[in-house]
């Protein structure tokens, strides 16, 4: 027998504390066959399995999405995945993390509609990115969850595959894999779990043995999004296997050695406040990467808040890069002055009014160029290159950087939105200091008045007890 299944999904990163709200334009139908999906095809193609695409969206972690967006959204998935009605199989590619105003969790909801539109009988195999926060209720609606396996994310195709694997496999053995969630009470800025790093890294390397156990298909360890002051926020264990029982007591299990190894996940790179950052990176004769990781782009922010742009400038800082501040307005107004010209304007502060505002620059057009196709300016202050993007992204690659001509070991410092440095800047970088600079992705969570998690919580709660049991 033959089976059939598709590939739809409506992955996003909500960070509530970001003032400005993701809309429907934000995202996008993925209409061509993505990287990540077409090793997936071809495994389908060797199993003789029918597959298609459907409805498959996707955008850049922002500020939360308004319900009525969500919902035009979710109906347009819908419409489109129920014109492929009937299949066997469903391969979501989510994130986890999606929050919607009014309604709460957009992925549960999301999960919620499309068993109710497919029934109980097709299987629904989930991807998760390990940055979403899962309640408990997520595993009534799925049958397979496979989570990213590496913070920074380098295995999201393996990842796919995996998910696309398990879920065929169920199909060819006529069985009907259950999921248990067990949520733990505590939330980390992703910065301080990186899977490469104790103890994130012996923790991430039991995934493997624990899927090789009998019945079991698979496990994952969610961080979880501490930018999200959602009842939900928090870590999570989650495991798939061949019955309930079975995942359950194997995610109990996994869920206390993660709690029990919460006190020793720490920052991996050098930390300090934004002025000392700059000084000693300015003192330092090799290149030194700053991330203004209170406004990274990556984790939600806006990308256009110039806190640490100004103390560079108050240092008198020469011979620096300055990654980026994302304002279309002010890309518009050094286009029409044109190359060379010398203007005064207000920068950034547009997207997020709440942690920043329009700052005063004074400075000259040195180049117009693009980065992709997203028109990018250089605009000269004294010693820094500043980058003004016409679109909010986050510059993460060293390619990037040599498009716009850019050589970045030739500079004293390079400031990038960023939290940890993605690998290709990593590789490169001769140090790296994370800056704990003001934002809605600020990596001191203990500053913010969060409202809405669950208490106790740690580490906010920090010597707090607690029961994978009760
Ligand atoms: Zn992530």
């Amino acid at each position: 027998m033959s089976f059939k299944v598709l590939i739809s999904g409506f992955g996003h990163e909500s960070n509530t504390f970001s003032p400005f709200s993701t809309q429907k334009k934000d995202f996008r139908i993925i209409k061509e066959t993505p990287e990540f999906v077409q090793k997936t095809i071809d495994l389908a193609n060797i199993q003789n399995i029918e597959i298609k695409q459907a409805g498959l969206m996707n955008i850049m972690t922002g500020g939360k999405i308004s319900e009525n967006d969500f919902e035009e959204l979710l109906n347009e998935m819908l419409t489109q995945i129920k014109k492929e009605l009937p299949f066997n199989g469903l391969l979501l590619r989510m994130h986890g993390g999606m929050e919607v105003e009014n309604l709460g969790h957009g992925t549960t909801e999301v999960l919620k509609r499309i068993r109710k539109l497919v029934g109980e009988e097709t299987l629904i195999s989930c991807y998760l990115d390990l940055h979403g926060n899962i309640p408990k209720e997520f595993e009534k609606y799925v049958n397979i969850v496979s989570a990213l396996r590496t913070a920074p994310h380098v295995d999201r195709i393996e990842t796919f595959q995996r998910s696309a694997k398990l879920l065929f496999d169920s199909l060819n053995n006529k069985s009907t894999p259950k999921t248990v969630v067990i949520p733990i009470p505590m939330i980390f800025p992703g910065e301080k779990v990186i899977t490469d790093v104790e103890p994130g890294k012996s923790l991430y390397a039991k995934l493997k043995l624990i899927d090789k156990k009998p019945n079991i298909l698979a496990s994952s360890l969610m961080v979880g999004f501490a930018w999200a002051d959602v009842k939900q926020a928090g870590s999570s264990v989650i495991v798939s296997a061949e019955d309930y029982d079975t995942a359950r007591s194997e995610a109990l299990e996994l869920a206390r050695t993660f709690w029990n190894q919460r006190k020793n996940f720490d920052f991996d790179c050098e930390t300090m406040e934004v002025k000392k950052a700059i000084k000693l990176a300015n003192d330092d004769p090799k290149t030194v990467f700053i991330s203004d990781s209170g406004d990274n782009v990556t984790a939600g922010a806006a990308g256009d808040i110039c806190e640490v742009l100004d103390e560079l400038i108050k240092q008198k800082i020469k011979n620096t890069v300055f990654a980026q501040i994302y304002d279309e307005e002010a890309v518009m107004l050094c286009k029409k002055n044109g190359l060379g010209s010398e203007i005064e304007f207000y920068l950034g502060g547009k997207l997020d009014t709440l942690f920043g505002k329009p700052y005063k620059v004074k400075g000259k057009v040195k180049k117009i160029s693009k980065v992709g196709n997203i028109e990018t300016i250089i605009f000269q202050i004294d010693g820094i290159d500043l980058l003004i993007t016409k679109e909010r992204f986050p510059l993460r690659t060293v390619q990037e950087f040599e498009e716009l001509g850019i050589d970045l070991l030739s500079k004293n410092i390079v400031v990038v939105k960023l939290g940890y440095l993605y690998p290709p800047l990593e590789e490169i970088a001769p140090r790296a200091i994370m800056a704990f600079s003001t934002g809605p992705a600020c990596q001191k969570i203990e500053k913010f008045s969060y409202k809405n998690i669950r208490r106790p919580i740690f580490p906010l709660d920090y010597d707090m007890v607690w029961d994978a049991n009760k």
